[in-house]
């Protein structure tokens, strides 16, 4: 069966979709079966995964809605070290408003995923930056939640009402939601700052750090305009072997 994660941050370009398409990639080149889910109307994993969004038929949107079927919607991993998608669009942006008014709003995602859990070793979900009715969908569905951060002055602003909203699922809607993991992205070492909050992180968070660091690397920004993630475009990337390492830590934490 396969253990869900949501990709989580209320901010937007901390390195959410980068993670989401690169993890994706990285467990696939270790053979694991991996589903990519993109909960995001800006589509950045549908398009960092080599998906064009704007010739979708269907889309998560019509999957949340009860409108298309699973198969109708995925789109089949071709290449070696990529992975199933369920592609998204701007039309998922108006799945937010149409969500309010039905039954089961929350677990809209989690009941069209349930039947899908025993083909894939791995589902990672790209979330929007927000705490929204799509989000909590990600989180009723997930097991455990990654967080990516840079580690800025602001790093930890917002944080707190991050992890009281994954508590609040965990309580009231999802008791599988049981792990919880910061991953420090973007991470230039040579600024001291960063060094500095880093350390905070570790202080005041624990074992819930990854050991993992992904740097800046250029190389993971270009990858996306060529419809690949930073993994497949440049496999000896420092960026791209980060991110090979932060699978290996994600498969030894489920062992
Ligand atoms: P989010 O999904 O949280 O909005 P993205 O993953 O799209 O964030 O990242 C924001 C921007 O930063 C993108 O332009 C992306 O290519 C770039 N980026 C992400 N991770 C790295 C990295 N490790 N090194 C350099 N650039 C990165
Ligand atoms: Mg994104």
């Amino acid at each position: 069966m396969a253990k869900v994660f949501c990709v989580v941050n209320q901010k937007g370009g901390v390195g959410k979709t980068t993670t989401c398409t690169n993890l994706a990639a990285a467990l696939s080149l270790k053979g694991k079966r991996v589903l990519l889910i993109d909960l995001d109307p800006q589509g950045n994993a549908t398009t960092g995964s080599g998906v064009d969004k704007r010739s979708l038929e269907q889309s998560v949107y019509q999957l949340i809605l009860g409108e298309a079927s699973f198969d109708d919607v995925v789109v089949r991993s071709k290449e070696k070290g990529l992975y199933d998608v369920l592609p998204a669009n701007r039309d998922l942006a108006g799945a937010e408003v149409e969500l309010v008014d039905m039954d089961e709003r929350d677990y809209r995602l989690r009941h069209a995923l349930e039947p899908q859990l025993k083909n894939y070793d791995v589902v990672l979900i790209d979330c929007s930056p927000s705490i929204s009715l799509l989000t909590i969908n990600a989180l009723c569905c997930a097991h455990g939640v990654i967080i990516p951060m840079q580690c800025e002055y602001y790093a930890m602003e917002g944080l707190t009402d991050l992890v009281d909203t994954v508590k609040m699922v965990y309580q009231g809607k999802n008791p599988d939601l049981t792990a919880i993991g910061l991953l420090r992205v973007m991470f230039d070492a040579r600024i001291s700052l960063q060094q500095e909050v880093s350390e905070q992180l570790k202080e005041h968070f624990g074992n819930r750090v990854f050991n993992t660091i992904i740097p800046r690397n250029v190389r993971m920004a270009e990858a996306p305009s060529y419809g690949k993630p930073g993994v497949l475009y440049d496999p000896s990337s420092k960026g791209a072997k980060a991110y090979k390492a932060f699978a290996t830590e994600i498969l030894s934490k489920l062992k």
